[in-house]
C-alpha cells in the first residue's frame, strides 16, 4: 500500500525542549525526516548553516519570500523564520514522514494550508522551569530571554489549536510520547 507521508508540526514556548525532544527522536526514528528551517537570526555558539538552520541574510531571505518558496514563515522575537518548501513537499511525496519545528504563527499558518498535518505542543511544567532552561542553556542574552520569557505566558494557551499536547518533564518520557504519538498516526485509517 503506497501512502503520502504524514506532516508532524512541532510547537512550543522557546527552552521548552523542542530541539532536544526532536534530535532523541530522530535517533530512535531514522526514517522522520526534520525539515531545516531557514532564519535571518544569528547562529548560536555551535550551530551550522545547513545542520541547524539555513541562515539568511534578509535580503536572501525576502527573495525567497517573494519566490514563494516558503511553506510557511514568520517574524519571531525581530528575525524571520521560514520552512522551505521544496523539502517538504518533495518528501511527502515520496510517502516519507516529516518533522517541523516551528513557532505558534507558523503552525497556524500550516494548518490553514494543510489541515491534514499532526500538530504538537511541548508544555514545560511551569514558567520557572522554562526560565531556568533559557538560563542554564546560555546561549541568548539576557534580554533575548526576557523578550522569549515575555510570551510565554500566551504562548502556553495556544496548545488548544494542537491535536496533541506532551509535558517534557522527563525527557525520556516526552521523547517515548512523541514516538507513541507518530506510531500511532502511521496506524490511522483516515
Ligand atoms: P527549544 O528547542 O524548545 O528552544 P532546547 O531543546 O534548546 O529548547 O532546550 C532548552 C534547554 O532545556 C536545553 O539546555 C536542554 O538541554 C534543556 N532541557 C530540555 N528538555 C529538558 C527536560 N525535560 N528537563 C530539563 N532540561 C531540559
Ligand atoms: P530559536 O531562535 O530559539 O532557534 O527559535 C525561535 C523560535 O522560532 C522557536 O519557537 C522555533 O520553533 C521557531 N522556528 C524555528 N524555525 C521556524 C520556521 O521555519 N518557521 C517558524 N514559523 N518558526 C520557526
Amino acid at each position: 500500500m503506497t501512502r503520502k507521508g504524514i506532516l508532524f508540526v512541532i510547537s512550543g514556548p522557546s527552552g521548552v525542549g523542542k530541539g532536544t525532544i526532536c534530535k532523541r527522536l530522530l535517533a530512535k526514528m531514522p526514517d522522520v525526516y526534520l525539515s531545516i528551517s531557514a532564519t535571518t537570526r544569528p547562529p548560536r555558539s555551535g550551530e551550522l548553516h545547513g545542520r541547524d538552520y539555513y541562515f539568511l541574510s534578509r535580503a536572501d531571505f525576502e527573495h525567497m519570500i517573494n519566490n514563494n518558496e516558503f511553506l510557511e514563515y514568520a517574524k519571531v522575537y525581530n528575525n524571520y523564520y521560514g520552512t522551505p518548501a521544496a523539502f517538504v513537499q518533495d518528501h511527502l511525496e515520496k510517502g516519507n514522514d516529516v518533522l517541523l519545528e516551528i513557532d505558534i504563527q507558523g503552525a497556524m499558518q500550516i494548518k490553514k494550508n494543510f489541515p491534514e498535518g499532526v500538530f504538537i505542543f511541548i508544555q514545560p511544567p511551569s514558567v520557572d522551569d522554562l526560565e531556568s532552561r533559557l538560563n542554564l542553556r546560555g546561549k541568548d542574552s539576557p534580554e533575548s530571554i526576557q523578550k522569549r520569557l515575555s510570551t510565554c505566558k500566551w504562548e502556553m494557551d495556544q496548545y488548544i489549536h494542537y491535536d496533541y499536547v506532551i509535558v517534557n518533564d522527563d525527557l525520556q518520557e516526552a521523547v517515548r510520547l512523541l514516538e507513541a504519538i507518530i506510531l500511532a498516526e502511521r496506524c490511522r485509517v483516515k
